[in-house]
């Protein structure tokens, strides 16, 4: 059975004997998110069913955005898009940037997707358009922890993002579920307003 059958084949399955807790799922709410939160985090498979209940977060409570790395490469980029909204259409109040112990994107180079590119019969002109990107963004994730840090600074200081809009950092242990924090989006929030008023 191919992937895509497999997909369906659980699907039949699901829909039809669908869990309660699916069936008494408040329709009303079902795209504002309860608890006024957007969380950005990585697509690693082992946070899959995992990170949300970590975090104490259940289906219609938060808005979830990930992508490799968990990672913001420009001011208007897909992660920048998708708070936006989340912000000014949605509701979200506070943001949480997760990112995970082990990340692969620290143990991926620019030069080693190159080359698996190129041996998939990629075009070098293809290439040389994304390359300096690449390794703007691959190349200086060194380690999950000073990415987290180098994101919260990213969204905070985007000009798009409101200032009273904390933006948390924290980072999340895949294998044991621990969660620690590394900014507190707090304490931004109140030296914002306090420099406001010195103003
Ligand atoms: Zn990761």
């Amino acid at each position: 059975m191919s992937i895509l059958e497999q997909v369906l084949a659980a699907n039949r399955h699901f829909v039809e004997y669908l869990p309660d807790e699916y069936i008494h799922y408040c329709p009303e709410t079902s795209k504002l998110p309860k608890r006024h939160l957007a969380i950005f985090t990585c697509m690693d498979t082992r946070l899959v069913d995992f990170l949300e209940p970590a975090m104490g977060i259940k289906r219609g409570e938060a808005k979830v955005i990930k992508n490799a790395g968990n990672s913001v490469t420009g001011p208007f980029e897909a992660t920048i898009r998708s708070l936006i909204v989340s912000i000014y259409e949605l509701g979200v109040k506070e943001v949480i940037v997760i990112g995970h112990l082990d990340c692969g994107i620290a143990h991926t180079t620019a030069e080693s997707l190159i080359q698996k590119m190129l041996a998939r019969g990629i075009s070098m002109d293809a290439i040389k358009m994304i390359e300096a990107e690449l390794k703007d963004w691959i190349d200086h994730f060194h380690h999950p922890v000073d990415n987290i840090e180098e994101v919260v600074i990213k969204i905070r200081s985007n000009p798009l993002i409101p200032k009273d809009v904390p933006i948390h950092g924290l980072i999340f242990n895949p294998q044991t579920g621990q969660i620690e924090v590394v900014v507190d989006g707090y304490q931004a929030c109140t030296n914002s307003n306090v420099a406001n008023r010195e103003e």
